[in-house]
């Protein structure tokens, strides 16, 4: 039996790559806002009705490069939670910034709404929420403690490519929305991400943080780095643009089956489908209650394993607890998120993974099940 990974890279056919990767033959532009990278950003903002896109080498750096280009004052605190990827937290604190980790809602795993005005301080800048899972977070509530509180709101919205609520992309909200394009989300560009926002004064600072700073050839006005988007990634991001709406619809028919099969067990818990949410069904995850259930999250895991699925811990463990934080954040503090990521596993999902195999996982964990 072949090895089923938790996602595999959408791709468009090699043909259909190299011929929009021809014209850099020709031209020998290959990076620096070349043909590809303006045509990407335009086919973006279109899509995503949004005024701004920046494009990016990965979503982490168009995340520093958003709180930076924001200039909050240094050293203030950020509110955000802990139950994402490291890329999240991270940019925080790498930014000179102090995180401060509120709790996670325990139907949708973000962040929990009600508990956030709790935590502002003078200090507090900004709150950066997670639409986990393409989970989309309280969006009006949190956009009306900001303005209450005058904060910014950026969103990781890594998982929410192509997500709409109420009929408007989730690129909208906030001050900022950042997207990932790394080869195993839902939409890829190899490696590759985006930061979506609304004030034009924000254009100059992002484009001097992604390119040195540089004005002209004997201008350099800004101490930037370097996270451009080049032009090979621009023309896959092109190409799997083109296949977005099928590759959805096919990881829906997956995650319906997965939901047929798996729905309702006692002690296996699915995230519901969220209301006026247009999901892009990015993951597939399941909470596992043992008293209930019969195995725990970690002995699936290993069953699963041992018929070469191999499914993932997102997220385990939650970023306060990682080792590098130790001893300055509490994964107790937030004991919702702390409980989800000890029970969660994320199944495997993507466009082609075939309905048997999806069966063939389903009985693989129900197979544990003692009920
Ligand atoms: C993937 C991911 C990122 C980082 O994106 P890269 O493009 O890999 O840098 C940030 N946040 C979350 C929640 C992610 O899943």
């Amino acid at each position: 039996m072949d090895e089923i990974l938790v996602t595999r890279s959408s791709m468009p056919d090699i043909e259909e790559y190299t011929n929009e990767i021809k014209e850099l033959w020709d031209s020998h532009w290959l990076t620096n806002m070349g043909v590809k990278h303006k045509q990407f950003q335009a086919e973006l903002e279109s899509m995503l009705g949004v005024k701004h896109v920046a494009l990016y080498c990965n979503g982490h750096l168009a995340l520093e490069n958003i709180l930076e280009a924001l200039g909050l004052p240094k050293g203030g605190e950020i509110i955000t939670s802990p139950f994402t990827f490291a890329s999240t937290t991270h940019a925080i604190v790498r930014s000179g910034y102090t995180p401060v980790f509120c709790d996670i809602d325990p139907v949708t795993y973000t962040i929990d709404a009600d508990k956030i005005e709790e935590l502002i301080t003078e200090k507090t800048v900004a709150i950066l929420p997670v639409h986990v899972y393409g989970n989309i977070c309280d969006v009006e509530k949190i956009a009306e403690i900001a303005g209450k509180h005058e904060l910014k709101v950026i969103y990781d919205a890594a998982h929410a490519f192509a997500v709409s609520y109420k009929g408007k992309s989730v690129a909208g909200f906030g001050d900022a929305s950042m997207f990932s394009f790394h080869a195993t989300k839902v939409f890829n560009t190899i490696e590759g991400g985006a930061v979506c926002y609304h004030d034009d004064s924000l254009e100059q600072r992002l484009k001097d943080l992604k390119n040195f700073g540089i004005h002209g050839p004997e201008e350099v006005a800004y101490v930037g780095g370097n996270a451009k988007m080049n032009e090979f990634c621009a023309a896959m991001g092109i190409c799997n643009l083109r296949h977005l709406a099928d590759e959805i619809k096919k990881r829906s028919a997956v995650y319906a089956r997965y939901r047929e099969l798996l729905g309702g067990k006692e002690g296996l818990t699915l995230c519901p489908a969220q209301e006026d949410v247009t999901p892009n069904y990015a993951y597939f995850p399941a909470v596992f209650d043992k008293a209930v259930f019969g195995a725990d999250r970690d002995e699936v895991y290993k069953e699963l394993e041992d018929n070469k699925v191999f499914a993932r811990k997102y997220f385990y463990p939650i970023t306060t607890a990682f080792d590098c934080y130790k001893g300055r954040f509490d994964p107790e503090a937030t004991p919702v998120a702390l409980d989800i990521s000890k029970r969660v596993l994320t199944l495997p999902i993507y466009a082609d993974l075939a309905l048997e195999d999806v069966d063939r996982i389903c009985g693989i964990i129900l197979s544990l099940s003692k009920t």
